[in-house]
């Protein structure tokens, strides 16, 4: 399939920043399940985790959440963190990656990112190492992978828990390999205006697969669902669980996108990649990317430049959204406790100069094209 490529700001909107993508047959599909007993945690979920695993995690137990929020949260539980433990994780992040330690009493330690990528810099993880330290947390920040073989090195060397945050990461390859090959844990988000949604939804991909039950008790109270469906009681709590499924709703909105899948990348990456080649000459400009992998999943396109403010008001007058997306962690209230006094040398450099810009299906390469040449006649 191929997206249409209709004219120079096609939308009445302008060019947005996001977009969710509702694929072709997604009200036919949602209205047939709303026709069957089951709405709720049913077999479309089963269905979706099964066509997921093996277009993406092959390798892994995969339980779908309620939000890639939810998954995090899972794993973090899985990986056998408790209170008082430390972690190390990027202070450029979704706040979705650590607000779930603020739960779990668990001590942050916040490692600087690289200027290239906006990924954690494994210089800055090995610095921050303790007796204490339980998990590294990666973020493949807009779909471009982590420095995986030295992080793998790290946390084999000190015996550590390597979770992925791979929520900008759908369909990411490292070395040729998917991109859950590389962590304990790697969990997705299908919120609305990531590479696929199911409105809201997530998906943890385990490595060890002893994990899955207890995933899969924890994601509902406590409870074995399988044993529960047999009608009888005998069924002990012995662990606290949360709500933290997906419904067959979001599910069947989350395989008529896998489906569409190949192609939903395939456009962002043409998108993405018109940027890269046509800004990446500009000398006021640094492209955020990885120039030594190919298996980035243009998620979003970040640039670097010292006149930020000014080209975001330009290009608003001529109705492009662009915006900064995350900040850095370590300025909000909540994470004051672990920030207090710490120094972030490439985060510092970065904190005022980058800006997103539009990356999805509802931006034709004539919109990509337009808005390169404009950025290169304002910069
Ligand atoms: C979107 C996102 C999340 C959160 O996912 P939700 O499904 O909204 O809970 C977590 N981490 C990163 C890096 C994200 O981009």
């Amino acid at each position: 399939m191929k997206f249409k490529d209709l004219p120079i700001m096609s939308d009445k909107e302008g060019v947005v920043l996001f977009k969710p993508h509702i694929p072709k047959n997604a009200k036919k599909a949602i209205n047939k399940t709303l026709n069957t007993r089951w709405i709720g945690q049913g077999p479309q979920v089963d269905k979706f985790e099964k066509i997921f695993s093996s277009k993406f995690a092959k390798n892994c137990s995969t339980v779908s959440t309620g939000s890639g929020t939810d998954a995090l949260h899972l794993s973090y539980i899985l990986a056998g963190l408790k209170k008082g433990d430390e972690v190390i994780t990027p202070v450029f992040t979704c706040t979705a990656t650590n607000i779930p330690f603020l739960y779990m009493g668990i001590k942050i330690k916040f490692a600087d990112v690289e200027k290239d990528t906006f990924n954690i810099d494994p210089l800055s993880v090995e610095k921050l190492i303790t007796k204490k330290t339980k998990a590294v947390v990666c973020v493949h920040y807009g779909g471009v992978p982590c420095n995986m073989k030295k992080l793998n090195e790290i946390c084999k060397r000190n015996k550590i828990t390597l979770i992925a945050d791979c929520a900008q990461a759908l369909g990411a390859k490292y070395n040729g390999k998917p991109i859950t090959e590389y962590s304990d844990f790697s969990i997705f988000s299908f919120q609305a205006i990531k590479h696929i949604t199911t409105a809201d939804g997530g998906m943890l991909c385990i490595k060890n697969k002893k994990l899955e039950k207890k995933a899969k008790r924890i994601r509902w109270f406590g409870i074995s669902r399988d044993k529960k469906q047999k009608g009888t009681w005998l069924n002990d709590i012995y662990e606290v669980g949360y709500k933290y499924q997906l419904n067959d709703i979001g599910a069947t909105l989350g395989i008529e996108s896998l489906k569409e899948f190949n192609s939903i990348l395939k456009h962002r990456k043409k998108i993405y990649d018109i940027y890269l080649k046509g800004l990446s000459y500009n000398k006021n400009i640094n492209c955020i990317h990885d120039y030594s992998q190919n298996g980035y999943a243009a998620w979003i396109f970040t640039i670097v430049l010292k006149k930020k403010d000014y080209l975001q008001k330009k290009l608003r007058e001529k109705k492009i959204e662009t915006a900064q997306v995350h900040f850095r962690n370590d300025f909000y209230s909540v994470f004051k406790k672990y920030s207090k006094g710490k120094k972030f040398k490439n985060m510092d450099y970065l904190q005022d100069k980058y800006l997103v810009l539009p990356v999805h299906t509802k931006v034709t390469v004539n919109d990509a094209k337009y808005i390169v040449k404009l950025i290169n006649e304002i910069i």
